[in-house]
């Protein structure tokens, strides 16, 4: 889809709110001439298009160093997208780009059709619902299970705020069931430090939950995950397809294998190829860049 293409779809969804609108006496908008970034509805992402994140000629480089290098993708609304590559590939700084820590030198990056994320900083990326995972797990050692999920929740992280926050019955419904998700449940009194490496990823990944993403990029999530926590991961990346759309960057094959429905991969800053894990590993480019020539 051309970014053109992008923008008259946006205008023409835009129109037929304003006629919705109008029909009802009231305006939307407010009369003000359609933003092309605006957020309509708090909350709401555009995905008339059926994409959820789209990355179009995106580049950046370091001292000359091209890390990505004129990289398109687009992910559909509740689709789990497997990315994988060689090291150096530019998977992390894909996702530096879409959760705005680095800023891209050209190309667009957008979230569903209308917010144009390089206008945005990344506390608002995240605010806007694009919930990030990094490799190393971070939770609040000293905090037991539920006051690290409970947290996640607090945006005035300071100690009065803290004193006199109270989750609300949608919050409290929303943390049960985290808990659940998470497979932490028989655990919520436990000292986060305590947890097993595996079971820290989760509550961190539970932490992003809280605050219920549409959007979750996760970073290398196995890596040092016994196997059976791996397949409870698989699981659990399972159960959150659909409701949420996943960008999983991962070296492990059988993990990939188990979860992913189509696989992307990066090699040099961009995409080499495309398709189920059985597609892209009899690619000869993708068989060429792994052992490395
Ligand atoms: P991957 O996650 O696929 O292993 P990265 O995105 O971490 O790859 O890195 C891609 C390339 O960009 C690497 O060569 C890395 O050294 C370089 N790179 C990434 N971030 C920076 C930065 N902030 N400054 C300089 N070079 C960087
Ligand atoms: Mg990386």
């Amino acid at each position: 889809m051309t970014p053109d293409l992008m923008e008259q779809g946006a205008r023409r969804a835009e129109a037929h709110r304003a006629a919705l609108a109008a029909g009802s006496g009231k305006t939307e908008s407010g009369g003000r001439a359609a933003g092309f970034s605006r957020l309509l509805t708090p909350g709401e992402v555009d995905v008339t298009h059926g994409r959820i994140l789209y990355l179009e000629d995106v580049s950046v480089s370091f001292d000359g160093f091209t890390a990505i290098n004129k990289l398109s993708l687009d992910i559909a609304p509740g689709e789990l997208r497997c990315i994988i590559g060689p090291n150096g590939a530019g998977k992390t700084t894909m996702m530096d780009i879409i959760t705005g820590k680095t800023r891209p030198d050209q190309g667009r990056v957008f979230f569903g059709s209308t917010i144009d994320l390089l206008r945005y900083s990344e506390a608002e990326i995240a605010q806007l619902g694009i919930g990030r995972k990094f490799q190393k797990p971070t939770v609040f050692e000293q905090l037991s299970v539920i006051e690290n999920l409970e947290l996640a929740l607090k945006t005035d992280k300071t100690v009065a705020a803290s004193m006199f926050f109270r989750l609300d019955s949608a919050q409290t419904d929303r943390l049960a069931e985290v808990l659940h998700t998470i497979h932490l449940a028989g655990s919520v009194s436990r000292q986060a430090g305590n947890l097993s490496h595996g079971q820290k990823q989760w509550l961190e990944i539970g932490m992003l939950l809280m605050q219920d993403p549409k959007l979750l990029l996760l970073d290398e999530p196995v890596a040092g995950m016994t196997d059976e926590e791996t397949e409870r991961t698989a699981e659990l990346f399972l159960t959150l397809k659909g409701r949420h759309s996943l960008m999983v960057v991962e070296h492990d094959m059988s993990f990939i294998n188990t979860i992913s429905d189509i696989v992307t991969v990066l090699s040099e800053g961009s995409v080499l190829a495309q398709g189920t894990l059985a597609q892209v590993q009899a690619d000869e480019r993708v068989i060429e860049v792994y052992l490395g020539r």
